[in-house]
This record gives structure tokens, C-alpha cells and sequence, in this order.
């Protein structure tokens, strides 16, 4: 078996560390830019996050293709390609079920705009002029009203109101009620521009074609390797700056070093800054402000594969259900939540598949403190109980499903940790504080770079894709001039 060690250069202009969206679109652009591209993955597959799964029988799971804004078509064109872009379609069928209420939305500013005023009763004016105040929102207005605050200021009582808001957010990005309501506010706004969009032949076809054009700009891709330690020296003036990585093979544990100019981080910000880089490179101020930073929450999900040959009604798409009453974002995540989301996959996400299937994935939002310490008999029987519960929650809309269904999974905190090492299986990031601490990373170490999911804002798909290209132009910068001053905050946000 080859090595991913073989054939390494002494030296790269960037080193690119971990292959999730922020990751590989920081290094592609890059490698466009003309510098040369070191992009290493811990794990065998690429996409962190943005990645599937193969089981017997056909089945093929995508992780967290569930929707992102159509921002994706006008991201992937510009920085990936055509054809990544082209294959981006809207799902139409969006629903909520729960004890306030049942709608069926295509989720943009028009129907929602419908159902507020028709279903919910609220005033025209009122709606649009909480669209407007949404629209108008901006990160250095440096607002520092909750989205409780926002919501109680257009509609005060209305906890229903408040629910078809925020719910489907919160599973987007793990926001609630008590965050900054930018963070809400931003996100929102990005899908109801036009509706949820996914990647039309599954997160498999995509992160190939991710892929094939990274290779095709020049970017020497290595899996399996693991980034222990950016190592950082001071310069004559006494500013530290990235002299190179030291790697070790997740397989056979081969070991190396290599030297660069810059390094852009996909791993968490907190492993970033407080284990790969290592507090002794950073002021005491900074790392007192990493280690404050809070993440976000994580996900159990259930994967279910119906039968080769059978197939299910058409339940809508995305389906967003609960039994809770009132809403609250502290029900969503609590371990014996009622709260989840249903993503259907019908033939037509992978239309170039010989033999029709369908799937449905269940996403569920969980702390990982309520995972990390259980038994393995506990642990086990919670995902037994959590796949149980997503059978009963299904049957409403397909009630026998269990017969269709051949092939069950669960995958908990654990194992979003074990996959991408991220502290507290976060799924999401951190909390709006990391933002700063991600984009403050070069003025404390010359050449150091963070993209990645940061502050809710710069998460999911198209938060980390967009992050991803802000970052491999100011790291571009660095590598044109190491002692022009690093960006400030305004610069590197551009497109925020
Ligand atoms: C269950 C779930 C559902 C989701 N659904 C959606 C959705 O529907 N829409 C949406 O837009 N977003 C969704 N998201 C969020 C979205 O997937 C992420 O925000 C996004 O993919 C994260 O990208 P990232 O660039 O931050 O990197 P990540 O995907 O977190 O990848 C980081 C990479 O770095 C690697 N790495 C870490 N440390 C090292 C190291 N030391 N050496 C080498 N490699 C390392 C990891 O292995 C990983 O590949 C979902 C997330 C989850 C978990």
C-alpha cells in the first residue's frame, strides 16, 4: 500500500490542514492563486462534514445534504466550477408538523411572507418590516440584541411565530433564542433570498468533482495524515510566524515534517489555537479568549435505507417535526428530545444511479455531554432508543415503514467527534465568539490561518465555502508580503 508520505515536497507555500468545504475551497483557491498547495486529511475521505457513506444493498448515505441557500449556486460557480454549480437544485417541499401548527412552505420570503400573514394572522406591515430589519442587518453594527430580543421586539407573545422562525435555523446551524440575533438574522435572510437548494447526484459526486478540479489546479492531496503541530518560530523582531507542520500517518503511523509559508486550519478554532498550534505561540489575552469561545451543539442522526425495489410515498422533503409545546431551544437539544427533522431522498438526488433508491436520514440536535460519558451498554441502548423513536415519528406519514426499511444506523456525538475531531462533536462551530478569535489568528502568528465553521455565521455549506475564499486571499497576501500588517477585521470580512 502506497504511503501518503511518498513523494512529499520539503517545502509548500500553503499547508492546508483538513478537507472539509472551508478546507478544500481555501486550498483550491490557492492553487488557483498559483501558490503550491499541501492539503491534509486525517481521515481516508474527504469533505469533513460534507461527506457520505456506503452500506450493502445499494444504500448510500449523505451526511449533511439536507439544504443550504441558493448563495451555494453563485459560491460553487465562482470558486469550483460549472458543473458543481449547475447540479445545485431547490427542494419545494418544506414541512413543519408540531402542536402549533402545520405548514407546508417552499421556505422564501414570498410564501413565508403568505403564511404570516394568512396562517398566522400578523400584520402585513409587521412582516415586512421584519424582513427589512433582517435585510439590513450588518456584523459591525455590532448588535448585541438576542434573537428572543428580535423576535419579542416584531412579535411579542407569539411563541408560535417564533418557532417557524427559528426552528429550521437552529438545525442549520445550531442557533437559539439567547444567541446574538445576527447570527439568526444573517442566516435566515441568506434562504429565504430564494428557498433551500441541495446538490443534485449527493455529496459523493460532489466532493469527486471537489476533487478532480483540486488535482487539475495543482493541489497535492494526502489522506490519512494526521497535522499533530504547526510549528511556529520568531522571527528577528520577535514575531512569531508558520515555519512549517509535523505529520503523522493515521495507518502506519509514518512520521514528517515539511516546511511552509502559511497554514490555513479546517480544524476547530479551538483545536487550532490550543492544541495543533499550542497556547505558547499566542499571548495569554488571545488564549484566555479561545479558551472562552463555546461550541456548538452536535447531532445524533438515523440512517435508514429502504429496500432495493420498494419504494415510499412522497412525504415532502424536509420535514421538521415535534411534539413539544411550548418551543424552546432548550427542548430541541435535550436527550430525549421530540424534536426532529425527517430529509427524504427520493431516486432524483441521484439521478445517475443504475437502480433507484430512497433513504431517509433523521437529524436530531444533542449536547455532548449527554453522550460523552455513558457506558458502552448505555450508549448503545440510547441508540437503539433514539432509531426507535424515528421509526414511531415515521409511521405517521409511512406506516409500514419498518418493513420497507432494510438496512438502520445511528450515528451520535461520538462519532462526529471520532469522525472529524472536532472538540464536543460540534457540528456547527462555535458560538459567535470564535468569529473573532478565527479572524484574529494572523495578527497573532504570522501566516496562520483559520477557515472553517466559526460564530454560526460562518457555518455550514455556504458560510464555510465563502469562508474559505476570504481566507486563501488574505493568506495569498501574506505569502506576497510577510510584513505588511495582517488584514484587519474589515478587510478579511469582506463578504461576510
Ligand atoms: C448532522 C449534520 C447535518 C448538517 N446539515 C447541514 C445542512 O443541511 N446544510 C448545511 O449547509 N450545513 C449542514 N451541516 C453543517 C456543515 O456540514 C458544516 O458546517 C460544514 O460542512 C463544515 O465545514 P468545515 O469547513 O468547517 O469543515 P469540517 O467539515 O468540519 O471538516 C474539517 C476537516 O478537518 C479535518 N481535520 C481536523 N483536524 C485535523 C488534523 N489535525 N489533521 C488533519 N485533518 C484534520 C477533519 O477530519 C475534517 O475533514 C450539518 C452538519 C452536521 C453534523
Amino acid at each position: 500500500m502506497p504511503s501518503p508520505f511518498d513523494q512529499l515536497l520539503p517545502h509548500y507555500d500553503a499547508v492546508v490542514i483538513g478537507a472539509g468545504l472551508g478546507g478544500m475551497t481555501a486550498a483550491n483557491n490557492l492553487a488557483k492563486f498559483g501558490r503550491k498547495v499541501l492539503l491534509l486529511e486525517h481521515h481516508y475521505q474527504l469533505g469533513g462534514l460534507a461527506t457520505f457513506f456506503k452500506r450493502p444493498g445499494g444504500h448510500i448515505f449523505d451526511i449533511s445534504l439536507h439544504g443550504f441557500p441558493h448563495g451555494m449556486i453563485k459560491s460553487t460557480r465562482r470558486y469550483w466550477s460549472k458543473d458543481i454549480s449547475d447540479r445545485i437544485h431547490q427542494l419545494k417541499d418544506v414541512r413543519f408538523i408540531n402542536p402549533d401548527f402545520e405548514v407546508r412552505t417552499t421556505f422564501d420570503r414570498e410564501d413565508f411572507t403568505r403564511i404570516l400573514i394568512e396562517q398566522f394572522k400578523l400584520p402585513a406591515a409587521t412582516v415586512e418590516a421584519f424582513f427589512a430589519h433582517l435585510r439590513a442587518m450588518n456584523y459591525y453594527d455590532h448588535d448585541q440584541r438576542t434573537t428572543r430580543e428580535l423576535f419579542e421586539e416584531f412579535f411579542p407573545g407569539r411563541s408560535d411565530v417564533q418557532r417557524l422562525l427559528l426552528e429550521p435555523i437552529a438545525y442549520a446551524n445550531g442557533s437559539t433564542l439567547e444567541d446574538p440575533a445576527i447570527t439568526f438574522g444573517i442566516v435566515f435572510s441568506n434562504f429565504m433570498s430564494k428557498g433551500v437548494f441541495i446538490f443534485q447526484g449527493g455529496t459523493d459526486l460532489m466532493i469527486n468533482l471537489m476533487t478532480a478540479e483540486m488535482k487539475a489546479n495543482g493541489v497535492d492531496i494526502r489522506r490519512n495524515v494526521l497535522v499533530e503541530k504547526v510549528l511556529v518560530e520568531r522571527d528577528a523582531q520577535g514575531t512569531p510566524r508558520v515555519q512549517g507542520v509535523r505529520l503523522r500517518g493515521t495507518r502506519l503511523g509514518e512520521e514528517a515534517t515539511v516546511s511552509c509559508g502559511v497554514v490555513v486550519s479546517n480544524a476547530n478554532i479551538k483545536d487550532t489555537v490550543l492544541k495543533i498550534t499550542g497556547p505558547e505561540a499566542f499571548t495569554p489575552a488571545f488564549v484566555a479568549e479561545a479558551q472562552a469561545v463555546r461550541v456548538n451543539t452536535s447531532s445524533c442522526q438515523v440512517y435508514m435505507g429502504v429496500r432495493e425495489g420498494d419504494s415510499i410515498p412522497m412525504m415532502g422533503d424536509l420535514v421538521f417535526t415535534s411534539s413539544a409545546q411550548p418551543f424552546s431551544s432548550r427542548e430541541l437539544v435535550d436527550f430525549h428530545t421530540t424534536s426532529r427533522t425527517y430529509s427524504v431522498y427520493y431516486p432524483d438526488t441521484r439521478p445517475q444511479t443504475k437502480v433507484p433508491h430512497h433513504a431517509i436520514v433523521t437529524s436530531i440536535n444533542q449536547r455532548w455531554e449527554d453522550w460523552a460519558n455513558l457506558s458502552e451498554a448505555d450508549y448503545q441502548a440510547n441508540k437503539q432508543r433514539v432509531i426507535e423513536e424515528s421509526f414511531q415519528g415515521l409511521e405517521r406519514f409511512i406506516p409500514d415503514i419498518r418493513r420497507k426499511v432494510d438496512f438502520v444506523e445511528a450515528a451520535t456525538p461520538r462519532t462526529v467527534q471520532r469522525y472529524v475531531r472536532h472538540v464536543g462533536g460540534t457540528s456547527f462551530g462555535t458560538k459567535f465568539e470564535g468569529l473573532k478569535v478565527s479572524m484574529r489568528l494572523p495578527e497573532q502568528v504570522g501566516g496562520l490561518y483559520h477557515a472553517g465553521s466559526v460564530g454560526i455565521i460562518m457555518s455550514g455549506w455556504l458560510g464555510t465555502i465563502n469562508y474559505g475564499v476570504i481566507v486563501s486571499a488574505k493568506a495569498d497576501a501574506y505569502l506576497r508580503d510577510p510584513h505588511a500588517g495582517p488584514l484587519g477585521d474589515a478587510k478579511a470580512s469582506e463578504g461576510l
